[in-house]
């Protein structure tokens, strides 16, 4: 199948899921995780309708910039993100949806303050309690949400998860149920910026329709777009 193909369906499946629970489909936006693919290849897919994409490595977004290959879709920063780089990435996506701890939320609200901007941020939650895994426990989230909350430079946009791989097909969907229990609770106790909470970010190739069943406004799918990437170090995904 083609890419312009592998996104009509995915986006067909995302539909259907979403029709299935009675959700408006159009509540809920393809992210192009777009890791190891080439710039033209990012052009081919927003050619091909794709609105946003989502990047995981500074290194690679930077070269993509500088190509100018995200023209036409906004740009969501959705890998690890060590403070030291962060100064590449404030200001230059529309959304860090990987923000896993208070040192790089600090970071993150010191560099905008710096270019005098506002963040979109999301905080990364490991909603399976992964030692492998970055991302914020359950128990500390409250706290976090109070950072972004006293951060004026950040404004706090909603969740996000990568949940525990699921060993038989919809053996996760659990975790996507509990990841929509927090979102909803947290939008509840929110009193003056309610408004712009409104992303829950999950599901990804493997699992995105039990994550549209389960509430998510955005799936991040690289593999089922783009088909298989090379073997890669645990560490660098
Ligand atoms: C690579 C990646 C995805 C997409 O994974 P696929 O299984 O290829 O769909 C989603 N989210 C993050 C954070 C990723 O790094």
């Amino acid at each position: 199948m083609s890419l312009a193909e592998n996104i009509a369906q995915v986006q067909a499946n995302i539909a259907a899921a979403a029709r299935e629970v009675g959700r408006n489909p159009a509540e809920i936006t393809l992210v192009a995780a777009t890791k190891v693919q080439t710039s033209d290849t990012i052009r081919q897919a927003i050619a091909a309708g794709i609105r946003v994409c989502g990047e995981n490595r500074v290194q690679e977004m930077t070269a993509h910039l500088e190509d100018n290959a995200y023209a036409g879709a906004a740009l969501h920063f959705i890998g690890h993100l060590q403070t030291n780089k962060v100064r590449q990435v404030v200001g230059r996506v529309d959304l860090i949806e990987s923000v896993g701890s208070a040192h790089l939320l600090q970071a993150i609200e010191t560099q905008a303050a710096k270019l005098e901007l506002v963040q979109d941020i999301l905080l990364e939650v490991n909603i399976g309690g992964e030692s492998s895994k970055s991302g914020v426990s359950v128990q500390e989230l409250p706290e976090l949400v109070n950072q972004a909350a006293a951060s004026p430079h950040v404004r706090l946009r909603g969740l996000m998860a990568i949940p525990p791989v699921a060993e038989v097909p919809g053996s996760n969907r659990r975790f996507f149920a509990q990841m929509h229990q927090l979102y909803v609770d947290i939008k509840q106790n929110m009193t003056d910026n309610e408004y712009t909470f409104d992303y829950l970010s999950m599901g990804m190739s493997g699992d995105y329709q039990d994550a549209v069943r389960e509430g998510a406004t955005l799936v991040r799918v690289g593999t089922a777009l783009f088909g298989p990437r090379p073997p890669m170090h645990p560490s660098k995904i």
